[in-house]
C-alpha cells in the first residue's frame, strides 16, 4: 500500500543576544568555562526574581514578521515543571498559552506558532560521572512549530535549512547546528493515500512518532526515510505504530526507541507569577518592526536572479552565504556598467570556485578576509581585458588573499602581465620543444594532447604571461616545420 507522510518539525533556536532570557548573565555559546556565565536568577536561588530581556521578545517578533505571522498583542509567560539535573529552578519558563507568533508560512509549510522560554544547562557524562554546566541555562530560545504538512525527508530538510538562512540573514542566532544552536525534532505519522474520507477513519493509521536529538540537516533526512520505511513495515504486516520517541543512531542508520508515551507526561503549566505579562502593542520596542527586517533570502534570491541574469542554482549558492552574496554584489558594483554583463559569469566563477577553494583551504572567511571586493573586481577586469591569463590570476588571486595587495602590483612584481609579444612566446616555445623532444614528436605523429602538455610548459616557463592563444599558433608552426 503507498502512505502518504506528515511530517512536522518542532525547531529551537539559541538568539544571539548579548544576555540571557532573564537575567544579565552573558550568553556567550563560545565560553569554554563552564559555570561562569551565571548569577543568582538563572540558578534559581529563592528570593530572586526573572527580568525580561526585550531583545529577545524582539528577536522572535522579527522572526514572525518574517514568516507573516501573526503577533501577539498579549504574551505571558508559563512555568513547566519538570526535574532534570540540567535544570536548576525544577521549571522551565516558556510560553504555552500565550506563544508570540500564531501562523504565517516559510518554504510553503504552514507554521503553528513561534514562541520563547529559556535553554537548560548542560549535561557531560564522563565515565561514571555526570558533569553539569550552567552556562548555557537561561539562554534565550526561539521555538518554532510547524503544521504536519511536510510530505518527504528531503522537503523536511528543505525546510530546516531554510529555516537557518532566515535566522541568519535576521542575525537573530548564528544557527550552528554543530554547535547545538540549531536542535530540530521531528513528528512522523503515516497516513493513506485513500482518497474517501471514511476509508482515511478506518485505517490504523496516524500513531505520531517523535525523533529527537537530531543534529545534523542529513540525520533530519536520513532519519526521516528511515522512519517511513520501518512505519510501512509495521503497517503492511498489519501492526500499529507504538506512539514513542526515538533517537537516531548515526552510524547504525536507524531510529531506536527511547521512550514510550512522551505526552503522558503532565508539565503542570501555570502562568509564571513572577514575570508581568506584556502588551506588545504598548511597548515602544516592538513598534515598526518591519522596518528593521532586511531583505530576505527568497526576495535576494528573485531580485538577484532578475538583475544579474544568473542561473537559480548559482543564485541559490551566493545566497546561502550572506556575507559571499554581500561581496558578490559589492565587486560587480565595482565593475563599469558597459563590462557589467561580461564580468558577471567571469566574478561568479571565481568568487564560488577558485576563492572559495582558497579561503577553505586556509580557514578564512568574509569577516577577516584581506581582499576587498573592490581589489577582486579590478582583477576580474584584468582578466577579462586579457591582460592577465587565466592560469596567472589564480596565482594573483591567492597572493592577494594572503597579503591584501592590490591585482596589478602582484602582476608588476612578478611579471605576470600577459603578452602577446611574438618573441618572446617563440623563445619560450623553442625552449619547450628542446627539453621535450618526445612530446613533440608525439604531436608530429598526430597526438593532440601533446600540444596541451607543450602548451602547458609554455605557460609555466612564462609563469603564465604568454597568451595561450598565442602560445598555441606560435607553437603549431614551430613543429610544423
Ligand atoms: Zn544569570
Amino acid at each position: 500500500m503507498n502512505y502518504v507522510p506528515k511530517i512536522g518539525l518542532e525547531i529551537h533556536a539559541e538568539l544571539k543576544t548579548k544576555t540571557k532570557m532573564f537575567c544579565d548573565s552573558p550568553n556567550d555559546p563560545d565560553e569554554k568555562h563552564p559555570n561562569v556565565n551565571i548569577c543568582p536568577v538563572c540558578m534559581g536561588y529563592p528570593g530572586t526574581l526573572p527580568v525580561i530581556n526585550k531583545e529577545a521578545v524582539k528577536s522572535v517578533l522579527r522572526a514572525g514578521l518574517a514568516i507573516n505571522g501573526k503577533l501577539a498583542d498579549f504574551t505571558q509567560w508559563d512555568r513547566k515543571n519538570y526535574f532534570y539535573p540540567d535544570l536548576p529552578k525544577g521549571y522551565q519558563i516558556s510560553q504555552y498559552k500565550y506563544p508570540l507568533v500564531s501562523g504565517g508560512v516559510l518554504n510553503n509549510v504552514k507554521i503553528t506558532r513561534i514562541h520563547l522560554e529559556e535553554d537548560t544547562g548542560r549535561l557531560i557524562h564522563d565515565g561514571d560521572v555526570s558533569l553539569v554546566d550552567f552556562n548555557r541555562a537561561g539562554v534565550p530560545l526561539m521555538e518554532l512549530v510547524t503544521e504536519p504538512d511536510i510530505t518527504s525527508a528531503e522537503q523536511a530538510r528543505r525546510f530546516a535549512e531554510e529555516l537557518r538562512l532566515l535566522l541568519r540573514y535576521l542575525e537573530i542566532s548564528e544557527a550552528d547546528m554543530e554547535k547545538g544552536q540549531l536542535r530540530i525534532e521531528v513528528n512522523i505519522s503515516l497516513g493513506n493515500s485513500v482518497s474517501k474520507r471514511a476509508d482515511f477513519k478506518k485505517s490504523v493509521l496516524g500513531t505520531k512518532v517523535e525523533i529527537k536529538n537530531l543534529n545534523s540537516f542529513k540525520s533530519v533526512e536520513q532519519s526521516i526515510n528511515y522512519e517511513i520505511k520501518r512505519q510501512a513495515g509495521v503497517l503492511g504486516k498489519g501492526e500499529k505504530v507504538i506512539q514513542e520517541t526515538r533517537g537516531w543512531n548515526e552510524n547504525k542508520q536507524k531510529t531506536f526507541s527511547q521512550r514510550s508515551k512522551e505526552e503522558a507526561r503532565d508539565y503542570r503549566y501555570f502562568p509564571e507569577p513572577d514575570l508581568p505579562p506584556l502588551k506588545i502593542n504598548e511597548i515602544e520596542d516592538f513598534q515598526n518592526l518591519e522596518k528593521t527586517l532586511p531583505e530576505l533570502p527568497w526576495q535576494r534570491r528573485e531580485r538577484m536572479e532578475k538583475e544579474y541574469k544568473l542561473p537559480r542554482e548559482a543564485v541559490n549558492l551566493l545566497v546561502e552565504n550572506k556575507k559571499m552574496a554581500d561581496f558578490f554584489e559589492e565587486a560587480i558594483s565595482e565593475s563599469r556598467a558597459e563590462t557589467k554583463k561580461k564580468v558577471t559569469g567571469l566574478t561568479l566563477n571565481y568568487l564560488t570556485s577558485d576563492l572559495a577553494g582558497i579561503m577553505r583551504e586556509k580557514y578564512l572567511d568574509f569577516d577577516n578576509l584581506l581582499l576587498t571586493a573592490e581589489n577582486f573586481a579590478d582583477l576580474i577586469t584584468m582578466l577579462s581585458e586579457d591582460k592577465i591569463s587565466s592560469r596567472a590570476a589564480k596565482d594573483v588571486l591567492k597572493e592577494m588573499v594572503e597579503t591584501g595587495a592590490e591585482p596589478h602590483v602582484v602582476v608588476l612584481e612578478h611579471g605576470l602581465e600577459q603578452t602577446s609579444d611574438d618573441d618572446l612566446i617563440m623563445t619560450a616555445a623553442q625552449k619547450v620543444v628542446e627539453e621535450n623532444p618526445r612530446a613533440a614528436e608525439d604531436y608530429k605523429k598526430g597526438k593532440e594532447s601533446a600540444l596541451q602538455f607543450l602548451v602547458g610548459m609554455m605557460m609555466k616557463e612564462t609563469k603564465g604571461a604568454a597568451n595561450p592563444q598565442k602560445a598555441v599558433e606560435i607553437l603549431q608552426k614551430l613543429l610544423e616545420n
